[in-house]
């Protein structure tokens, strides 16, 4: 059952004839199946709650965006719509799709994510002028909880409340207790949208509180793997081995780009510089950095001008670079326990396979415990992840 194919068009789904030019434009023809299932419910009057859920890269960002900008009034100058992500370049990547479906809209737009001054260079306007006239808003957390406390943009007017990445924006310490704050904000009527690929039973049943009477699309756990995504392993010697093993697989493969996820900050520090003085070209993003270094970093990746980025889990959630064929776990996702973090291996794995491409993933695998990790993931997902050697990747790829 692919979760791109749909029998539905975008004409059908009863969009604007405005959101319909922005999405033709992109390139959009036809509504993935998420899309198709998911507008028709989210779009109706009155409004309603939903938990969605669907595939990495199958497409979930449109379904909330339009359905944001179908909610809002262009000549009430106040805010309408709230969607919260979990990282400053996710927020960024939900704006830019965002501003592309708005394209023939007058919608007023405010990105809050912390020291970001990218929007006062276009509009010549301060940031709190935008974010008290924006009528769609896009943030993190943090930074939307910082703009309410401090009164600079009002909630008396928001129509719709989204969390992309919702599971993990409602589990995370942080991050759940700020979108519990902002949610308990809401107007009472406000429609409440989550959407992620992923919801434990746990975080689902707290979601149903959180959303309720919502909507809810559901898969089962052996319908979550993407297909088109192939899953790989490869045996190190040893933690210290590692590294050799990343170095010739950067020396002998030629690839289109890839992320390589590592557990701490620390660790994408030292294998960034090994790498880098091996006379591998590659960048490196984690949430030490400035923001303005993560944006440069983020920018350069979706250019292009770098192939190989590596990060933590920070980048594990919602990125969408279609370039991206390769993925590779140096670190396997582990809670703090070092038990399997199932969730996160999932959405890492989903920054490659986008929306029906093909992807590979590589795990690497150095000690029992780690092996361990790889055969609870293959089971839990019931699909199986291949012992790859060197030679047979250098040589089927
Ligand atoms: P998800 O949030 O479900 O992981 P995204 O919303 O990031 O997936 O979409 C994945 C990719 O597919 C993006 O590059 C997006 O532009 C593209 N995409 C989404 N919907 C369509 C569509 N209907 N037709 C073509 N491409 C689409
Ligand atoms: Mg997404």
């Amino acid at each position: 059952d692919d979760p791109i194919l749909s029998v539905t068009t975008f004409e059908d789904l009863k969009l604007n004839e405005n959101l319909l030019k922005g999405i033709y434009e992109m390139g959009f023809t036809k509504p993935s199946k998420i899309q198709a299932k998911a507008l028709p419910l989210l779009i109706k009057t009155p409004p309603q709650n939903m938990i969605g859920q669907s595939q990495s890269g199958t497409g979930k960002t449109a379904a909330f965006v339009l359905t944001m900008l179908s909610r809002i009034d262009f000549d009430l100058k106040s805010l309408q719509a709230l969607c919260l992500a979990p990282s400053r370049e996710l927020a960024r990547q939900i704006m830019v799709e965002v501003l592309k479906m708005a394209k023939y809209t007058p919608v007023m737009t405010a990105e809050a994510i912390r020291e970001s001054n990218v929007k006062s260079y276009t509009t010549g306007k301060s940031r709190n002028e935008e974010f008290a006239e924006a009528q769609l808003i896009v943030g993190t957390p943090g930074t939307v909880y910082d703009l309410f406390r401090r009164r600079i943009i009002n909630k008396n007017t928001i129509k719709i409340f989204v969390l992309d990445e919702a599971d993990n924006m409602l589990d995370q310490q942080s991050l759940g207790d700020q979108s519990i704050k902002i949610k308990n904000m809401m107007p009472k009527d406000c429609q409440i949208v989550l959407f992620s690929a992923t919801y434990s039973r746990e975080v689902r049943s707290f979601a149903e509180r959180f959303a309720p009477n919502a909507n809810q699309f559901s898969l089962k756990v052996e319908e979550l793997s993407v297909k088109t995504i192939s899953q790989f392993y490869m045996d190190c010697k040893n933690e210290q081995h590692k590294f050799q093993v990343l170095d010739d697989l950067y020396t002998l493969l030629t690839i289109g780009q890839s992320i390589i996820f590592v557990q701490k900050r620390d660790t994408a520090d030292i294998i960034a510089r090994r790498m880098t003085e091996n006379g591998h070209k590659v960048i490196n993003l984690h949430g030490g950095l400035s923001a303005n270094e993560r944006d440069h970093v983020m920018d350069g990746f979706r250019r292009g001008d770098a192939k190989v980025l590596i990060t933590t889990n920070v980048l594990s959630r919602g990125i969408d670079v279609l370039q991206v064929n390769l993925v590779i776990n140096y670190d396997l996702p582990t809670d703090a326990t070092g038990k399997p973090d199932f969730e996160t291996y999932l959405h890492r794995i989903g920054r490659t396979g986008r929306f029906g491409r093909t992807g590979v993933s590589i795990n690497f695998v150095h000690d029992a415990n780690s092996w361990e990790v790889v055969k609870s993931i293959e089971q839990h997902f019931q699909r199986e992840i291949i012992k790859r050697s060197l030679r047979t990747t250098v040589t089927n790829n």
